[in-house]
């Protein structure tokens, strides 16, 4: 039994703290906070966890960009864990404030530089001795993709295949919210990631594409059928590219609609992704924060977003025998049962649910180590164990061993 520290009251931030009150009930946390930079979120989302869960959080305000206030804060409530779901410009310096407060750490997102619309692992990666001196241990990407994925694909190298050659990592959201136009995650963040150019991993090196240049059409189970998807870089493909080494190719594909790149299209010709500040009336602004404020709170389309996701990784490689053999381990999630259950959809819920059960494998030490670790280099049994008590379950099936992704 531990304390745990939630970062972030936004639409993620909200489904770890409702997931947190029900792993407390069972015995799992002692006690729950959850601190944001406006305090009010926070309280709104305690209030709805008392009402539903009958459980007690406590919240706090702190600007997780300030590593004194937030170590202090820390250093008062005593978590055994902080899970990040701030944003991911904040992940420095909460490794930094758990480094000085002595907590380990939990996010789902690698850090981004503000000013530079590029995410690597190597600003985090660097905190690897800082971490193993000091005992604790930073868990890296714990939400759905990054996240759910590397446990799919390090449980399926572990238990079905002798060696991985091929990885597709495929997300549909085939839900629909009615708006005109919305990001189901942080818009600035959202936006940042789907408008920068592709890159996959091929034959030991990084192939670039144009912003969304490759494309192709999955059929979906669970009704939700074929869709377009369009082949992005993804976080995750660079950390499993280096812990799966017999990798040939890693890719990642996600669908979207031709309304949302029909919006984005415009917006970022207009000059409305710019990162850069302009004058406007004698006043910097930055044009994707201003963007920012006038979309929709991700956190407010959960009672309007109805239909399912589907994430899941497709491995090729050869089987324990060392036969050819390919699977495709995903999730299916309905957006209003997680609206229902929680009150926010099926993304936030998707992440949400793997951040507190990473939160509650460190917590607990079912997961330990010292220093910084992506989740495909942990025990994946656990982990896949938790999905499935915790509202993600998970299918695993065996697909033709010749079986090829029609790709254009
Ligand atoms: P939101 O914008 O809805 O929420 C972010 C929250 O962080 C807000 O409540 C905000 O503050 C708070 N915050 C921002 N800056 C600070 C700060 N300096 N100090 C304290 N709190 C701060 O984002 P989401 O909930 O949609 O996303 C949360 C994270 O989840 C992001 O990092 C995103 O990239 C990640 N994500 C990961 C996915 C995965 O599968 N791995 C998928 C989707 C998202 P305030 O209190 O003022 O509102």
């Amino acid at each position: 039994m531990a304390k745990v520290l939630i970062i972030g009251a936004g639409g993620v931030g909200q489904v770890v703290a409702h997931k947190c009150a029900q792993v407390l009930k069972q015995g799992g946390f002692s006690e729950i906070m959850l601190a944001s930079r406006t305090k009010s979120k926070c309280d709104k989302i305690a209030a709805q966890i008392k009402a539903k869960w009958g459980v007690e959080i406590q919240t706090a305000s702190v600007d997780a960009d300030n590593v004194p206030e937030t170590a202090a804060l820390m250093k008062k409530f005593k978590p055994a864990v902080c899970i990040n779901v701030a944003l991911p410009y904040q992940d420095l310096t909460l490794m930094d404030a758990c480094l000085e407060a002595g907590v380990n750490y939990v996010d789902t997102a690698n850090y981004e530089p503000r000013d530079l619309a590029k995410f690597e692992y190597k600003w985090q990666w660097a905190y690897q001795e800082k971490f193993q001196k000091a005992g604790l241990i930073a868990l890296l990407g714990s939400g759905f993709d990054p996240g759910v994925t590397n446990v799919f694909t390090a449980w399926t190298a572990k238990h079905n295949f002798s060696r991985i050659d091929e990885l597709e990592i495929i997300d549909a959201n085939a839900g629909n919210h009615g708006l005109p136009f919305a990001t189901n995650f942080n818009p600035e963040i959202n936006l940042r990631e789907v408008s920068a150019k592709g890159r996959y991993w091929e034959n030991g090196a990084w192939v670039e594409t144009k912003p969304l240049e490759k494309g192709m059409v999955f059929d979906f189970p669970a009704g939700i059928g074929a869709k377009k998807l369009y082949c992005l870089y993804h976080e995750e493909l660079e950390s499993l590219a280096k812990h799966f080494p017999t990798l040939n190719r890693a890719r990642f594909w996600m669908t979207f609609s031709d309304n949302y790149l029909m919006h984005m299209k415009v917006l970022e010709n207009v000059g409305m992704l710019g990162i850069a500040p302009v004058k406007h009336k004698g006043q910097d602004i930055i044009p994707i924060e201003f963007l920012t404020t006038l979309l929709p709170d991700p956190a407010s389309l959960g009672p309007l977003t109805k239909g399912k996701t589907c994430i899941g990784s497709l491995v090729k490689g050869l089987g324990k025998d060392g036969k050819p053999k390919a699977t495709w381990t995903y999730n299916v999630c309905v957006h209003e049962e997680c609206y229902e259950e929680v009150g926010s959809q099926a993304i936030s819920y998707t992440t949400g649910v793997p951040a507190m059960i990473g939160g509650l494998l460190v917590a607990s030490g079912v997961w330990s180590g010292k220093g910084v670790f992506n989740m495909e280099q942990m025990n994946p049994d656990p982990f896949m164990a938790e999905l499935n008590k915790h509202g993600l379950p998970w299918v695993h099936e065996e697909l033709p061993a010749d079986f090829t992704l029609p790709v254009r």
